[in-house]
């Protein structure tokens, strides 16, 4: 099939790329979707959704599951109507590797992009270049929505290839127009030779990498806030504490947004804070967000947490239904005063299989960090370790020091009190190691918090 008469390509009568439409004084880059009322974006997700349900079912996959669930296209009259759809997951991706859930012909697609794995085989996600040119708007509008225009210099740390946040960010900060650096995961010191040298002023990182680009700016005697022109950053790809976030703003002296992405959505671009910092807005022209209760599958009222589950609304190459993304979040509201009505969800909290379960008690990562960044003997590394000794599970919680000290008492004091904080938040009392800086291992993508050393009882 050639790519005019691709009848995909129908699911896609919305003009959604007017980038910089309102001018470079409006906050808006796509004026005519981002202040949409309440009415008028759910009446543009319905007809959105309905295109996408035809489209699912040139594929086999599709056509399987909704035979298995005995509905039809016509079952879908309301967006309520959302929840009678299948949900898609992980598994399937895995079962169908590597195109089994493409709905257009590969000639048709330009590009894949495969997830990074962080828990388990790799999935592959197609694109028609109509999908990357939606991507790419989407990732324009949240750096836009920051106040990032044509003068700024953006640089990417993250890493390029297979992982979303390289191309991903690279596309979107040239479709906004700005001089964009693509310099890469990690080589610190070239990094910051970039920033001083381009002027940069936004950088995206996760937000591991920020700590650690900070600690070799300290080694080389620059201040961010004196020797850069920094202004804004985007982190994201890992969950982070509010905590860890004002740290980040107050080392570098900058504004830090929050950006939600995920591979099977995109990339990058998916969810992003807007200036009012109040969580994150995802993108309803493009999605329909559900937040479900992860055992009975049922929605979940407003405020509460559950699971996110996601609808692509304006993708070709792969367009995924009831997508259960397995990241724990939930709603805070569907307004805002920033303009836009599109939903804002809180920060995400991990994913399901973060969660550690230690003597009975549910723990996430972020609630350790929590406490730790609110120390600032600590610096921002830490790392859990789950043991089995003698029958017992223990938890060891590793963390960095700012500063060298040999003043013992000091450091069982503080110890003792680390301790005290985490035992209110997590129920339990860790075993508690100050190490000296440098010691826990950085990772240059994704950090990795938590190792599970335990014994497995069957
Ligand atoms: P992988 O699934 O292999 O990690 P992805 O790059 O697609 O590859 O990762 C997407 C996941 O990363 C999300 O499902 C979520 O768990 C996590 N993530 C991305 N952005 C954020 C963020 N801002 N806060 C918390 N977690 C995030
Ligand atoms: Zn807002």
């Amino acid at each position: 099939m050639s790519k005019e008469t691709n009848p995909s390509s129908q699911i896609h009568s919305a003009p959604s790329l007017i980038g910089r439409a309102g001018g470079e004084s409006s906050s808006f880059f796509n004026p005519e979707f981002e202040t949409l009322t309440r009415e008028q974006l759910e009446a543009l997700q319905l007809e959105r959704l309905k295109k996408t349900v035809e489209h699912c079912l040139t594929n086999e996959f599709y056509q399987k599951k909704f035979a298995e669930a005995g509905i039809t296209p016509d079952d879908i009259q309301t967006l309520a109507d959302v929840r009678k759809l299948p949900f898609t997951t992980k598994q399937d991706l895995r079962d169908t590797y590597p195109f089994g859930m493409a709905c257009v012909p590969l000639r048709d697609c330009v590009r894949l992009h495969s997830s990074s794995g962080t828990t388990g085989n790799p999935t592959v996600i197609l694109h028609t270049q109509k999908d990357l040119d939606e991507w790419a708007n989407q990732v324009a509008r949240n750096l836009w929505m920051v106040g990032l225009r044509p003068d700024d210099v953006f640089q990417n740390s993250s890493g390029y290839g297979m992982f979303t946040g390289g191309l991903g960010f690279q596309y979107g900060a040239e479709r906004l127009g700005m001089l964009t650096v693509p310099a890469a995961a990690g080589n610190s010191l070239r990094q910051i030779k970039f920033i001083k040298d381009f002027g940069t002023t936004a950088i995206h990182a996760v937000p591991s990498y920020v700590t650690r680009l900070y600690e070799v700016m300290q080694e080389e005697g620059v201040d961010p806030r004196r020797d850069t022109k920094l202004r804004v950053l985007a982190i994201g790809a890992e969950p982070h504490s509010e905590e860890q976030r004002q740290r980040i703003e107050q080392m570098m002296g900058v504004k830090a947004y929050n950006s939600f992405g995920m591979s099977e959505m995109c990339g990058p671009g998916v969810g992003f804070e807007c200036p009012e910092q109040n969580g994150l807005h995802f993108w309803e022209d493009y999605y329909i967000v559900e937040i479900v209760d992860p055992e009975t599958l049922e929605p979940v009222p407003d405020g509460e947490i559950g699971e996110l589950v996601l609808t692509t609304l304006c993708r070709e190459a792969m367009p995924l239904l009831r997508y259960r993304t397995r990241d724990l979040t939930r709603v805070l509201g569907r307004s805002c005063p920033c303009g836009r009505n599109h939903v804002r969800l809180d920060r995400m909290r991990g994913r399901s299989d973060d969660m550690m379960v230690l003597r009975g008690v549910n723990i996430f990562p972020i609630q350790i960090e929590k406490i730790l960044m609110q120390f600032p003997e600590l610096a921002s590394n830490y790392l859990i370790t789950l043991t089995t000794d003698e029958n017992n599970d223990n938890m060891t919680v590793e963390v960095e020091l700012a500063q060298p000290t040999d003043d013992y008492k000091r450091l069982q004091n503080l110890e003792r009190e680390i301790k005290r904080r985490l035992k209110d938040e997590i129920l339990l009392t860790p075993f508690v190691k100050l190490v000296a800086k440098g010691t826990l291992p950085v990772s240059e993508g994704k950090a990795v918090r938590v190792v599970d050393k335990r014994k497995v009882y069957q």
